[in-house]
């Protein structure tokens, strides 16, 4: 058995077990496996392994990998930091946009949306921890935002993704995710259907799961140690 055929078994294996002890429906997570620096071939060993969604950082290495793969049936997930100059290619390749940060981006993703293809699903990264360096919107812009992109027309707003500051044991863990699954019911209780909290990463998707996530996004977990292959 190869190294990620187990990986992914052992990590669904995982995520069924958190969604037991968290009294939720297994159906209600997705996994999302994040293959950013990995070349073509492992995303085609994880699709042989029953995998379909991917998650991308750097564009450039996405779009070369998206074309390698074409003859899969992938769903491409960009999760990287976005540059309003790089937004038509986003559009054009990606089905979901987990890093939304900014009314300027949404808009150009909009436009440059090609008309044949669904609404492009978006979540809007929130700077849960409240970090001076990170990306995301803070929490108390949220609802602005998300109104504004949810009239954008072919946009469909899904949710919200965050990357909390790195902490070591489940409790702490906990307590940012708890205010993400907040601030989603705070905007559904104001008339916005969202079901999506992208949430969770290889050293603390379950405390995700027990607070709520519906997206995990692993990487190490599934494909191994990046810096072994050069961390970009
Ligand atoms: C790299 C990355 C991940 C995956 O992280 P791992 O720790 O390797 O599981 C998830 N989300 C985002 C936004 C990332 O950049």
């Amino acid at each position: 058995m190869t190294a990620i055929l187990s990986n992914l078994q052992a990590a669904r294996k995982a995520i069924v077990q958190a969604t037991k002890t968290a009294n939720r429906n297994v159906a209600d997570v997705r996994l999302l496996a994040v293959s950013k620096t990995f070349p073509a071939e492992a995303v085609r060993e994880a699709y042989q392994a029953g995998q379909l969604a991917f998650g991308e950082n750097y564009l450039q290495e996405a779009l070369d990998k998206i074309g390698e793969l074409r003859d899969l049936p992938l769903e491409w997930h960009f999760i990287g930091p976005i540059q309003s100059n790089k937004t038509r290619p986003i559009a054009e390749n990606f089905a979901w946009v987990h890093s939304v940060d900014r009314l300027k981006i949404a808009e150009r993703l909009s436009a440059q949306r090609p008309p044949h293809l669904p609404p492009l699903n978006i979540c809007l990264q929130v700077n849960v921890s409240g970090e001076q360096s990170k990306s995301g919107v803070a929490a108390e812009e949220v609802m602005q935002l998300a109104l504004e992109i949810a009239s954008l027309p072919h946009l469909k707003l899904r949710g919200l993704m965050a990357i909390p500051s790195p902490a070591t044991d489940e409790i702490a863990q906990r307590i940012p995710f708890a205010r993400m699954r907040a601030m989603l019911e705070m905007l559904n209780s104001q008339g916005m259907m969202l079901d999506t909290l992208s949430m969770g990463m290889s050293h603390d998707y379950p405390a995700a799961i027990h607070e709520g996530a519906t997206i995990v996004r692993i990487g190490t977990a599934i494909f191994g140690d990046r810096t072994l292959g050069g961390e970009k």
